[in-house]
């Protein structure tokens, strides 16, 4: 009878760590899973189509990059200073600056220096560096 007891009460404990074991197993995975697309929604590549050069954010359609672009005599490819997006120039809390050509950290008035090709369709836009690791 006594044993009967005794094996009664370990499988009920061993229902109650599997079941905590799971729901634990279960709340961590889901977690994971909503904590990663959050974190790199919009972060991308430098160099990526419609993404600032300056923090790797990818902007939304009217989210523009600040840039000035200087001509050249031949009129094919042109001298550009990106400054930066909306979101590590003018905002309250700024995105860190980084150059993705020596990855020093810029500051707000330090600008890429970049070639910029004109292609039929589409403008093509080649980073070349800083202000600290490019002389322009
Ligand atoms: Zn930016
Ligand atoms: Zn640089």
């Amino acid at each position: 009878m006594f044993t009967v007891f005794i094996a009664f009460i370990l499988i009920l404990f061993a229902i109650l760590f599997i079941y905590i074991g799971s729901q634990l197993v279960f709340k961590l995975g889901l977690e994971n899973r909503m904590r990663e697309p959050a974190k790199s929604a919009r972060e991308s590549k430098a160099g990526a189509p419609k993404t600032c050069p300056v923090c790797a954010i990818k902007l939304l359609k009217g989210e523009q990059v600040s840039s000035s672009v200087f001509p050249t005599m031949d009129g094919k490819e042109r001298i550009m200073h990106i400054k930066g997006c909306p979101y590590c120039l003018k905002n309250e809390m700024p995105r860190k600056r980084v150059c993705p050509v020596c990855l020093k950290t810029l500051s707000a008035k330090s600008y890429l220096v970049a070639k910029l090709y004109t292609r039929p369709g589409r403008d093509h836009v080649h980073v070349l560096g800083c202000v600290y690791c490019r002389k322009a």
